[in-house]
């Protein structure tokens, strides 16, 4: 008897049965994997909040660096431990040391409170600054050099913006309210390293991770934000968690409730950076700029500019400049340009710059010719020539990603003579005008601005005689504002 017919599969009731536990079947994959995803879903909360918490103890070694024993920093550590409370290097410095990359500014961390650091700096003779005394933290200022030490501390409450703190002697508490995990370390002058949050270990992989929840820390404060690509970006960070990646990505219309200053200060540090991961990018097509820096259009040409100043070119010292980068990513004519370096709230100069870039004065080409390249650098200056040079360079780069051997070398005899350019003065002043019978007056700067138009017409070569000659024949024909022909 065949199997078929013992089931009776041949029957009408046989192929019910059949189906039906088909179907069955089909039920049970179907649970055992929405089962399977679940576990999965809380395996991934569950690692996202484990914290391996160290013993108290030391959990790394840091070699020691001349930094760290410089006579200014034992000055400083002596004063604060004086009464037996403890101190350590915190945040950036250790971070960096360890990445063994040259270190920012040297951030302290003491157990004093903000008024007894003030007291204890005083005592060894050493200026303390209250700089941020309502958040613990001083600015010790010794030959010169500064050293922002502050209090341990936890923050209370946070309206994304500014933390309400309370003061603690407790080192993980502090490490507990800093952003990222590479970024809790903290270490004594003997190299000894304290790590709260599994800190060497993010940073040995280059992951960004924060510390605790990426919505509550968001929320504390929105800059964290922003130093997430900045990290990304300055040390080549990449993602440990892709849901916290995209938590930041998804609140990126909170960054308009930053000030000015610390969106700028942020933003400088990223555009200035190596660009690791091309995060600038990410940050574009993230939506980032939309809210902070809408006049980015795209990033190829910033991208390019970036490879020229940083990789291509070894001429003077030719290197990034945030400025100039910014020029380079925002796409709008002069007046857009100001607009956008007031509301960063950038320095006079970087207004006045940044403003001048989207206007140029002068048209970069390759073929400039000597004369009217020394001209420029007389009149702009080497930096604006510099910059100008950059950027049609680069510009070009975007649509013929490989120039032509000539032009590549005319780019950089032209920047080698702009970054070696010593200034020179105009070689006749305003006294020889009234020395020849000219009244001082008006009179004397139009003369004086139109031999000086005609000199750097020639190259700035002409010397004090030919300049004489050159007034004389203006003051006879009585010309002054005559525009200069080009090599007179
Ligand atoms: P660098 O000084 O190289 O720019 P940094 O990480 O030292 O980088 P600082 O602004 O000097 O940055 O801050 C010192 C430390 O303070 C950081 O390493 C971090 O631990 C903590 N910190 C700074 N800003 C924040 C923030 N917005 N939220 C939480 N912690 C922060
Ligand atoms: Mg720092």
């Amino acid at each position: 008897m065949k199997i078929d017919d013992f089931l009776h599969l041949n029957s009408p009731e046989g192929k019910w049965i059949v189906a039906g536990l088909g179907t069955l079947f089909l039920l049970f994959l179907i649970a055992r994997r929405r089962r399977l995803a679940r576990q999965a879903q809380a395996d991934a909360v569950e690692e996202d909040d484990m914290v391996v918490v160290f013993p108290q103890g030391v959990a790394g070694q840091l070699a020691i660096e001349p930094w760290m024993i410089a006579p200014d920093v034992s000055a400083v550590f002596a004063a604060l431990t004086k009464d037996g409370k403890e101190a350590r290097f915190v945040g950036g410095c250790v971070r960096d040391a360890l990445m063994k990359r040259p270190i920012g500014d040297i951030d302290i961390a003491t157990q004093e409170p903000p008024e007894r650091v003030v007291m204890l700096l005083k005592d060894a003779g050493i200026q303390a600054v209250p700089t941020g005394i309502e958040h613990g933290t001083v600015t010790a200022v010794l030959n010169g050099k500064t050293f922002e030490i502050t209090t341990l501390r936890c923050d209370v409450s946070t309206d994304g913006r500014r933390a309400t703190v309370a003061f603690t002697d407790d080192w993980r508490e502090d490490a507990a309210r800093r952003d990222f995990t590479f970024n809790t370390l903290s270490a004594t002058p003997d190299g000894s390293v304290y790590d709260y949050f599994n800190g060497m270990q993010d940073l040995a992989h280059r992951l960004i991770r924060f510390v605790g929840r990426v919505d509550e820390r968001i929320a504390e404060d929105r800059l964290r934000m922003l130093r997430y690509f900045r990290f990304m970006a300055t040390l080549g960070m990449r993602i440990a968690e892709r849901y916290e990646f995209q938590m930041v990505v998804n609140n990126a219309e909170h960054l308009a409730e930053l000030s000015a200053e610390r969106i700028r200060d942020e933003l400088l540090k990223i555009v200035g950076s190596s660009n690791q991961h091309d995060a600038v990018r990410i940050m574009f097509e993230q939506g980032i700029f939309a809210v902070i820096l809408p006049e980015v259009a795209d990033t190829v040409w910033f991208k390019r500019l970036s490879w020229l100043d940083s990789s291509a070119i070894k001429i003077g010292d030719i290197g990034p400049d945030p400025i100039r980068r910014l020029a380079a990513l925002i796409e709008t004519d002069g007046a857009g340009a100001e607009a956008v370096a007031r509301r960063l709230k950038l320095s006079r100069a970087q207004i006045r710059r940044l403003t001048r870039l989207k206007a140029p004065a002068w048209q970069a080409a390759p073929e400039t010719s000597e004369a009217e390249l020394r001209g420029m650098l007389s009149e702009l200056g080497a930096e604006e020539v510099i910059d100008l040079a950059l950027l049609e360079w680069s510009h070009r780069l975007i649509i013929t990603p490989r120039l032509l051997k000539s032009e590549t070398e005319a780019w950089q005899k032209l920047l080698t003579q702009a970054a070696a350019w010593e200034p020179i003065d105009l070689p006749i002043k305003g006294g020889d005008i009234v020395a020849l019978g000219i009244p001082p007056g008006p009179r004397v700067s139009e003369l004086l601005r139109a031999v000086e138009a005609w000199w750097r017409a020639g190259g700035c070569t002409a010397d004090r005689d030919a300049c004489l000659t050159d007034l004389s024949a203006r003051i006879i024909n009585n010309t002054g504002n005559n525009a200069p022909e080009r090599g007179q």
